[in-house]
């Protein structure tokens, strides 16, 4: 059982389409039973979203997702025709027919459960089976999608439900890096990396895999095979830690350009102030992620935070509520913050990662508004228009280019 996921670079023309196709069929000589989970063309998903911006800004979320789950049901049936013209089997399924199952929320819904018989049933019949990825259904029939960049995991639930040891994930850069190789051009690629490592750089911001789909390949035990689409190279592997022998205290460096702060003025220095603040934000599922609390004057605190921009107004609006039932002094926002930070399972060991990240900021002239951390990754918000540069910095100053 071979299951292989392709993204919108990878099926983003009719000709590179038919060159998958050809790749698939090849390889059908080695495996019998193939599942292919692919995204939307290139930048379709996109363009949908900004047709529907052009109606409005808050459309319902049950149409939203009609329409942005579509780019993947055309390059699914695209797919399975060039697959059939070179002489192949093949049918395309949508996330309904192939038995996907959603939590009945939209545009973040999680897959819940898989009903696998119309998958091999048309496995047993030798086609090709192509699966739209980014999509499901919930109890109401009504198509979900599962968040940005959810191939990724619709490609491994459906490699845990069909027990393929490997899901091949294909795109247009040739395995995980130390950073984005679009970025940093001597950026190395990994041949393996750890679940947890990459877990935290998908959660940070570095696109190539979908955060979710590596905590549910963890779960599973599922190996993640990235390459590229376009070449026959070698590519990464995320896998158990086990037998990787960890010398180095960084393995990646990735930024979040997307963030923004949150700040509350003049909230009484007293028990439970956070908790009806941040349980409120729980509530309706925003992320918190960075927090400080400080002191301004006597009994006298400002809190701030970070959320991603998609949610800024929301939880605004949120903080402006709590605050007046606080009676703070106000809420400011500053919404042009980007998150940077260093992954590593080795840091575990090493004392001084941290001093040495600040160092390194520090002489690049770079402020540091917010810092967290984890055992195995360091994370500060700092000025978006320095982002790229704060990247280039810690690479170099971790000398991940020599990895
Ligand atoms: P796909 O459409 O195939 O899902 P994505 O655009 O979602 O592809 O993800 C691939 C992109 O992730 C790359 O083009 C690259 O710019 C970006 N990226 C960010 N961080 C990394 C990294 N550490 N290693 C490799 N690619 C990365
Ligand atoms: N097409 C969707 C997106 O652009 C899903 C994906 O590419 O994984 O987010
Ligand atoms: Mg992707």
């Amino acid at each position: 059982m071979l299951v292989q996921k392709y993204g919108g670079t990878s099926v983003g023309s009719i000709e590179r389409i038919k060159s998958v196709a050809a790749r698939i069929l090849e390889n059908q000589k080695i495996a019998k039973d193939i599942v292919v989970v692919v995204s939307a063309m290139g930048d379709t998903t996109d363009d949908l979203i900004k047709l529907i911006k052009q109606i409005t800004t808050s459309p319902s979320p049950r149409e939203y997702d009609a329409i942005i789950s579509t780019g993947e049901n055309i390059s699914a049936a695209l797919l399975a025709i060039a697959i059939q013209t070179l002489g192949g089997k093949a049918i395309s399924l949508t996330g309904s027919q192939a038995g996907i199952y959603t939590e009945n929320i939209y545009s973040r819904a999680k897959i819940k459960e898989l009903d696998t018989s119309r998958i091999k049933s048309e496995l047993k019949e030798g086609k090709v089976v192509v699966i739209t990825g980014f999509q499901g259904i919930n109890d109401y029939n009504d198509v979900t999608t599962i968040g940005r960049g959810g191939s990724d995991t619709s490609a491994v639930v459906l490699a845990a439900a069909l027990k393929a040891s490997v899901c091949e994930i294909y795109t247009d850069v040739d395995g995980v890096y130390t950073t984005d190789p679009r970025i940093v051009t001597n950026a190395k690629k990994l041949k393996e990396i750890s679940y947890d490592e990459m877990l935290e750089l998908a959660s940070l911001g570095a696109k190539v895999l979908h955060p979710r789909s590596v905590e549910i390949a963890k779960e599973n035990k599922i190996k993640l095979y990235v390459k590229s689409s376009f070449s026959q190279d070698e590519g990464t592997l995320v896998k158990e830690a086990n037998n990787m022998e960890i010398i180095r205290p960084v393995t990646g460096v990735t930024i979040n350009e997307e963030e923004a702060i949150i700040s509350i003025f003049g909230v009484k220095d007293e028990p439970g102030v956070a908790g009806k603040l941040f349980s409120r934000l729980a509530e309706v599922n925003i992320n918190v992620d960075m927090i400080i609390q400080s002191s301004q004057e006597n009994n006298i605190n400002r809190i701030a935070f970070t959320v991603n921009r998609d949610v800024l107004d929301q939880a605004q609006e949120i903080t402006k509520e709590i605050a007046a039932s606080l009676n703070a002094d106000g809420v400011t926002i500053d919404n042009k913050i980007a998150k940077i930070s260093i992954v590593g399972v080795g840091m575990i060991s090493k004392p001084g990662v941290a001093a040495k990240m600040f160092e390194v900021l520090g002489k690049g002239k770079i402020n540091i508004k917010l810092i967290s951390t984890s055992e195995i990754k360091i994370s500060c918000a700092i000025e978006e228009n320095q982002a790229k540069e704060a990247l280039q910095l810690l690479h170099a100053a971790f000398e991940l280019d020599k990895i």
